[in-house]
């Protein structure tokens, strides 16, 4: 029976555990190098926080491995829990999940002021610096002294934004860990200029080293020097998760995906001026790129070649991928503690008792839209659930 929990980080994984331990009258301790836990949490859902999704699904991961863990901690059982905490949530039309009041805020008061409540310990300004095996327990050596505890739960999260990456801590246990890649961030291109802040709705179209890599309909925001918004971050994250060397890395974009091609090409020739044939059609920035890539003879009529051409560059633009925007745009990293040496349903190391590892610091990654943090919570639960 473990009496004592030490958990090495108060991220979302971390406080969640710590939670769900001391409600058991389990004795908790929470080590946070930060002055505060939960810093990345506030920054969820831009301050809104998307805590899950009531879609999700084993696709939206990196991994099946997750299954056994999402079949028993589902997202209602996410927003059960939340709501015996006292959160009132809402969905939207996409299924992504936040609090009423549309503030992480309220999230991560209610988490500290239960923690308070059950009498968790939570120190913060305390770098976890080693953890040690020592006899039957965990020794924790920090900046700040040491701590002993039967359990060690490592919940440290990824470098994404912060960039503190702390896996060096559980390679010293004899764990692989894969280095973390930046996901969940915008494409760098330079393919598209003019058009910074401009939106628009197609369908993407992801090639990897020649090789269709994913294929989606959403939302596009052009930067000067990056394709960001949710498509984006979805696309980023299977160039991310591509275990292999990158040679090359293409978006073809639709851009009037709810019309064939024949059709666009119809309405161009019956329709649109020579002078500038996608003003009706397209936003201005996008459609002067999409002109520039359309040779056109000097001949002031509208041919139905010229609008066969025209139809074509809207249909696929292509768009040449530099890579994932770096560590302070990005949302989630892939890699992490590698699964293998893991047991999934509990998160238990299966290399030594009492050593569980929850959240983003193991290779699990969700795409964007509350994947990572349902990930985050429904890993604390099954260690929780396992920890007697
Ligand atoms: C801007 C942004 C927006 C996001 N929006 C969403 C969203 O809307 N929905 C969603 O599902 N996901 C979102 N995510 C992802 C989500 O926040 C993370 O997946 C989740 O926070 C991971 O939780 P975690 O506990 O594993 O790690 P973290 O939340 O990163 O927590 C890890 C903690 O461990 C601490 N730590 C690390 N090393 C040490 C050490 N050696 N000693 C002591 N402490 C240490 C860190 O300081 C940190 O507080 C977003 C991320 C970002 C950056």
């Amino acid at each position: 029976m473990a009496e004592s929990i030490v958990i090495i980080g108060g991220g979302a994984s971390g406080l969640m555990c710590a939670l769900l331990l001391a409600k058991r009258g389990k004795s908790v301790t929470v080590l946070e190098k930060n002055p505060r836990v939960g810093k990345k949490l506030l920054a969820t859902g831009n301050g809104k926080c998307n805590l899950t999704n009531i879609n999700l699904a084993v696709e939206d991961y990196n991994t099946v491995l997750v299954k056994d863990i999402l079949q028993e901690f589902t997202p209602q059982r996410v927003i059960d829990e939340f709501a015996d905490m006292g959160l009132l949530t809402k969905a939207d039309a996409e299924g992504r999940v936040y609090p009423y009041s549309e503030s992480a805020n309220t999230v991560l008061n209610l988490i500290i002021r239960r923690l308070e409540e059950y009498g968790a310990r939570v120190i913060c300004d305390t770098l976890v610096e080693q953890i040690q095996p020592c006899k039957d327990k965990w020794k924790v050596i920090t900046s700040n002294g040491e701590y002993t505890a039967d359990v060690a739960v490592f919940a440290c999260g990824s470098n994404a934004t912060s960039g503190l990456d702390s896996l060096h801590l559980i390679r010293a246990l004899g764990h692989r860990a894969d280095q973390f890649r930046y996901a969940i961030a915008p494409l760098l291109c330079e393919d598209i200029k003019g058009a910074n802040g401009v939106r628009a709705k197609v369908y993407a179209t992801m090639f990897i080293n020649g090789k269709e890599a994913m294929g989606e309909r959403g939302e596009f925001l052009f930067k000067d020097d990056a394709l960001s918004g949710i498509l984006a971050f979805r696309l980023s994250s299977a160039l991310a998760r591509y275990k292999g060397k990158v040679e090359s890395c293409k978006v073809i974009i639709d851009f009037v995906p709810d019309m064939q091609e024949e059709r666009l090409a119809d309405f161009i020739y019956g329709n649109c001026s020579v002078y500038a044939p996608l003003e009706g059609i397209l936003h201005k920035a996008i459609a002067q790129n999409v002109m520039a890539r359309v040779r056109m003879d000097r001949s002031l009529i509208m041919s139905r070649e010229k609008a066969d051409g025209i139809a074509k560059a809207c249909k696929a633009y292509e768009v040449n991928i530099r890579g994932v925007g770096a560590k302070a745009n990005a949302q989630v990293a892939c890699g992490g503690v590698c699964l293998d040496e893991l047991d999934m349903t509990s998160m238990q190391s299966k290399l030594h008792r009492g050593l569980y590892c929850i959240g983003e610091s193991v290779d699990v990654d969700g795409l964007c839209g509350g994947c990572n943090l349902h990930w985050a919570w429904a890993s604390a639960m099954a260690a929780n659930k396992d920890i007697k």
